[in-house]
Parts: C-alpha cells; structure tokens; sequence
C-alpha cells in the first residue's frame, strides 16, 4: 500500500514526522511520502523513523502556488532541497504566511469572531508554516467551533470575506523548478469541489508546461472527477496517483485511504534525477 501526501506538525498537520511514519507503518503502508506545505523540514526525522519502522519514504513537499489567479497545490516528490531558485521562493511563501494570517486574524476579530492573534500563534508557531488550520485550531480551543471544518465552511474557506491571499509562485514556475531540481511536479486534488475545480484545459496547459502527474484518487474527488482525471492522464501521458492527504486529527482523512500503484511509484522514481531517492 502505497500513500504519497500527507503532512506532519511541520505543516498543518497533528503528528509529528516521526509519529505520521510510525501511525503509517501500523496502518500497514509500505511506503509512504511526507508532503508538508512549503517545506521540506520534516524529511530527516521522517527519514530516521522510516529506516526504523521499516517503511519506504518519498520525500516531497506540496507546493502553493496559482494559475491564472486560481489556487492550485501542486505536489513535489523527491526534489532537491538546496536547489536554490526554489528554496529561495519557498522561503518568500512562508515568509508571507505570518502577516497573512494576522490580516485574516484581524478581520475576523474586527467582525467580532472570538479571535486573537496571540491564540493563533500558539499553534502556527508549531512547525515552520502557518496556514489556516492554525486559525481553526485556535477557534476550536477557544471552543468557538467544534472542529477545523466548521471554522473553513464558516468563516476560512477560500471565496470568505476574511480570506487574504499570501505570495505563492505561479504554477508553471513551480512545474519548471520543481523539475530543475530534479523532482516530480503532480497536481493535487485538481477537481476538488469546494477548492473550485481547475478546468480540464488548465491541466492541459500544466502538462505542457513539464508537469508529470495528477492525483486521481483522493477524498476530495468524487467518481466524476476520478474519471475526468484518469481520462487527463491517459490522454496527457501524467502518472496518475492517489492517496489520503493525512493531516492527523486536522481532518477525516485517514492513512491508506487511497493509494498510489506500484507502476505509479515506479514511473515516479524513473523521473527523478536528483540525488534525493526513495528511501527504503
Ligand atoms: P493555507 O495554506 O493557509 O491557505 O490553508 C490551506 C489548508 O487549509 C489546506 O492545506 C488544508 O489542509 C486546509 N483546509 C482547507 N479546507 C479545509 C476544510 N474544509 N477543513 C479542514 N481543513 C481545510
Ligand atoms: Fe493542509
Ligand atoms: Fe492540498
Ligand atoms: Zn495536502
């Protein structure tokens, strides 16, 4: 069983890399990639507790990035990390991310939401990206909500008058560094519905760009986006995966749930020309 996204405390999950890599190996995954938003600063412990859990590790990270205006999360499997164009602009994403969150902060607080930044802070300042899962939590601690999806349907959600965007590259961009530095760029979750689905042709255009998969099976896909998804991948020649998109207790989503073929895997490891290789 093959799971390539799932995020860590590092990002906005719940888990630490050593306990996600220990949770996985329990579920009975045979391998698994860490996928954190931005950044690669879970891979060494997630490598340490592969090798002694037994378990094969893809390092990747999922990229924020936009098309056309349009969010899009773009994953990137075994790229190098020092490969220093992408570093440095990942660096700007994260950076942008605390002032961000302190804009939506003081909407909301402004519109009268329970919230303060020195709430939010307690769990952004966590890991090394502070998203809007953090806000989430701090409500969900402050007992506003019940849980992270309540706080995104009300009041987080991408179209919400708090929303304030932070600096991501373009996609193209990231499709082209990624793959400079060696790595495998696939699309995430491309027609999940509450994110606003990309349209078929902006896939076209991702793939002439260099992009080399999509992600096909996952949660936020139901059976007409699988199929439109698979058909993309055949026709565009994309290696189609699939997996869970773990965040821990952040969301449902649980290790396992979809997975990645063997030959998927296989094809992943043959398009990667960095130094970085499935552990194992
Ligand atoms: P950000 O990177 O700060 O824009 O936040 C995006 C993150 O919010 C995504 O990576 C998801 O993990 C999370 N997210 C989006 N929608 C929801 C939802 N409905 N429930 C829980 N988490 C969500
Ligand atoms: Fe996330
Ligand atoms: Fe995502
Ligand atoms: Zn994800």
């Amino acid at each position: 069983m093959i799971d390539l996204h799932t995020h860590s405390l590092v990002s906005d999950g719940t888990d630490t890399p050593a306990e996600l890599v220990a949770k996985a190996a329990q579920a009975g995954l045979t391998t698994v990639a860490l996928t954190d938003h931005d950044t690669a600063a879970g891979w060494v412990e997630a490598a340490e507790a592969a090798q002694q859990h037994g378990i094969a590790l893809v390092r990747g990270a999922e990229l924020s990035t936009k098309h056309h205006g349009q969010s899009v999360h773009l994953l990137a499997y075994l790229y190098d990390p020092e490969h220093e164009e992408l570093t440095s602009l990942l660096a700007r994403v994260l950076d942008d991310r605390t002032p961000r969150l302190k804009a939506m902060v003081a909407l909301m607080a402004e519109d009268g939401i329970d919230i303060t930044w020195d709430a939010v802070a307690e769990f952004a300042e966590v890991g090394t990206t502070p998203g809007r899962p953090h806000i989430a939590d701090a409500l969900v601690a402050r007992g506003v909500v019940g849980h992270r999806n309540e706080a995104f349907d009300r009041w987080l959600h991408n179209g919400s008058p708090y929303y304030v965007k932070h600096f991501s590259l373009e996609t193209a961009e990231a499709v082209r560094l990624v793959r400079e530095a060696g790595g495998v760029p696939v699309v995430a979750h491309p027609f999940a519905a509450k994110r606003g689905p990309l349209s078929a042709e902006a896939v076209r255009e991702l793939a002439a760009a260099g992009m080399l998969g999509i992600e096909v099976d996952h949660r936020d896909h139901d059976d007409a986006a699988r199929a439109l998804a698979a058909d993309l991948a055949a026709e565009l020649d994309l290696i189609p995966t699939g997996s869970s998109d773990y965040h821990g207790t952040g969301k449902h989503n649980l290790l396992g749930e979809n997975t990645t073929s063997p030959e998927s895997l296989a094809r992943i490891e043959a398009a990667a020309t960095s130094k970085i290789t499935v552990l194992r």
